[in-house]
Parts: C-alpha cells; sequence; structure tokens
C-alpha cells in the first residue's frame, strides 16, 4: 500500500466533473476544461507517459493545476507554495569491485566493503562543503550489499541512493561531485568503479500566475484564513513534468484531523484522510476553473 490519498484525488476530480456537467456552467465558460487522471505518481512515471501521449495538446493546455493530500494540514485548510515546491529525484548506482579475500588476510584483497563505506560517508560532504548552506539538498544512500559471509572480503559491493535537490544547478552539481568522488576511489583503494547517476523527474516549479489563481481559488473555497503559504519539501512529484512543458501549480489539501485520529503521514500503513477534505479540494478547483474561464 502506498497510502499517499491518490484515491482522494481521483474522487476529487470526479466531484469536479460530476459539478461541472450538472451544474451546466460548462457552456458559460470560455474554454475547454481537460480532467487528467494521472496514474503511477507513487513511482513518478504517469505524468511521463501522459505528457508523451498528448495529454497537453489538442487543445493545447495554457494553464494546469494539481492537487495533493497533506494531513500535516488540518481539514478545512489549503497550502500552497510558490516557486519550487517539490525536488528533483535523481537515482545512482555505484558498484565497486574489489578482490575476494579471507578476513584475516586483507593485504591479499581489496576491500570493496570499505572503499564503499568510505564513499557513503565521505560524499556527505558534498551538502556540507560544496552546496551553498542556503540551498536544499539530500545525498542518501538506502541500499549497500555486500558479501555473504562475516568472515570473508567479498568480490563487489553495490550502493543505490538518491540525489534530491530544488535547483538545477545544484542538481549539476552534486552529480559531477559524486562522480569525482567515485573516481578518487579507485586510487585510494585500488578497486575499480562504475558509478551511475539516473536522470529522475526535475524539482516541481509551481508558476506565479498558476499560484496566485490558486490562492484566490482556495481563498473563495476556504477562506483566505484557511489558506497558507507551504515550504517546499525534498519528495519528488511528477506533475513537475506537467509544468516544465506549460504553466501551472499544485496546492496541498489539508486532510487531518486530530479528534478523529487522522494524524498519521503520507505513506504511513494508518495515514487516513478527513473525507471532508475531498469537497474543499474539489472547490479549489472549481473556484479556479471559475476564476479562469469566465
Ligand atoms: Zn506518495
Ligand atoms: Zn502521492
Amino acid at each position: 500500500m502506498h497510502a499517499c490519498g491518490h484515491d482522494g484525488h481521483a474522487a476529487m476530480l470526479l466531484g469536479v466533473a460530476k459539478s461541472l456537467v450538472e451544474s451546466g456552467v460548462t457552456s458559460q465558460l470560455k474554454g475547454n476544461i481537460k480532467l487528467i487522471f494521472q496514474p503511477a505518481e507513487e513511482e513518478l512515471s504517469g505524468a511521463k507517459k501522459m505528457v508523451e501521449a498528448g495529454v497537453l495538446e489538442n487543445p493545447e493546455v495554457d494553464m494546469i493545476l494539481a492537487a495533493h493530500m497533506l494531513p500535516d494540514l488540518p481539514e478545512g485548510s489549503i497550502g500552497i507554495c510558490r516557486g519550487f515546491s517539490h525536488a528533483a529525484s535523481d537515482r545512482v548506482c555505484l558498484t565497486v569491485r574489489g578482490k575476494g579475500a579471507h578476513a584475516a588476510k586483507p593485504h591479499q584483497g581489496v576491500d570493496p566493503v570499505v572503499a564503499g563505506a568510505f564513499f557513503v560517508t565521505s560524499v556527505q560532504s558534498i551538502v556540507s562543503r560544496s552546496i551553498d548552506p542556503i540551498s536544499s539538498a539530500v545525498v542518501t544512500f538506502g541500499r549497500f550489499q555486500a558479501g555473504s559471509a562475516f568472515n570473508i572480503i567479498p568480490e563487489t559491493a553495490t550502493l543505490e541512493g538518491t540525489v534530491r535537490t530544488l535547483d538545477p544547478k545544484v542538481r549539476k552539481k552534486i552529480r559531477r561531485r559524486l562522480e569525482e568522488q567515485a573516481d578518487g576511489l579507485d586510487t585510494m583503494f585500488g578497486v575499480k568503479t562504475k558509478f551511475e547517476f539516473q536522470d529522475g523527474i526535475p524539482a516541481c516549479f509551481n508558476h506565479q500566475a498558476a499560484s496566485d489563481l490558486l490562492f484566490e481559488a482556495a481563498g473563495k473555497a476556504v477562506g483566505s484564513n484557511s489558506v497558507s503559504t507551504v515550504p517546499p519539501v525534498l519528495g519528488g512529484e511528477d506533475f513537475a513534468l506537467f509544468t516544465e512543458k506549460v504553466p501551472g501549480a499544485i496546492f496541498r489539501v489539508g486532510c487531518g484531523n486530530q479528534e478523529k485520529g487522522l494524524v498519521h503521514p503520507l505513506h504511513s500503513p494508518y495515514f487516513d484522510i478527513d473525507e471532508k477534505s475531498l469537497i474543499e479540494g474539489m472547490n479549489v478547483f472549481l473556484k479556479a476553473v471559475k476564476l479562469y474561464l469566465e
């Protein structure tokens, strides 16, 4: 279970469709409305396929809006982030090839575990020493696999990690520093390394006009006192691939409720939403449509 509220997002958009049709408002609007039910946000691959399939063309899209649940905000409130809202998310893989040996005779082998462990520790200095402290970035290695016995130096170690950045220049610099440090292992430890940086998705950018529209629409939907600016997060969001092509913005729908025990974060197995938030998210879309197309 991914537990991110995606069924709620689909329900909200179905509500938008129902309301648009039943109210007859579409006949008074100057323009077309496309409702995009994007799959596979959880693996950050659905937006790419939809863009490639032409969802933004014929008719061309002038502005795109999206919603995502956020249990950190109470039900009845909406959060909007101007500019970059979610991080670019890339994957890195490092294979370290050494030479197996008896644990007690390390001088007869080349230890890939020590080289890999050094790499994980050493790259932590990239964010702290090579990146402007005002910028945000994360380098995390979540997988480190090597060996099959406690007393044998293995042949290889495989490491996999993720790089999260908001600024494309920082993204480039971290990539270069990781490559340089991986290269350095060969000289320092006598291992042979293979480093791969796999481009994931870019940072999600909320355009000015679309953010302004959302602030106004959300104010009308839930009252301006319940609309707040939320800070960016270093989680990924493949809505980024839409706003890379056309102006747009994503808003967060507050779905938490302390009294009802709905306090668990996204991706928690206990995550649940206050279903009143579905109406509020739906109303933000409806108000935005009216404001933009009337
Ligand atoms: Zn998720
Ligand atoms: Zn999600």
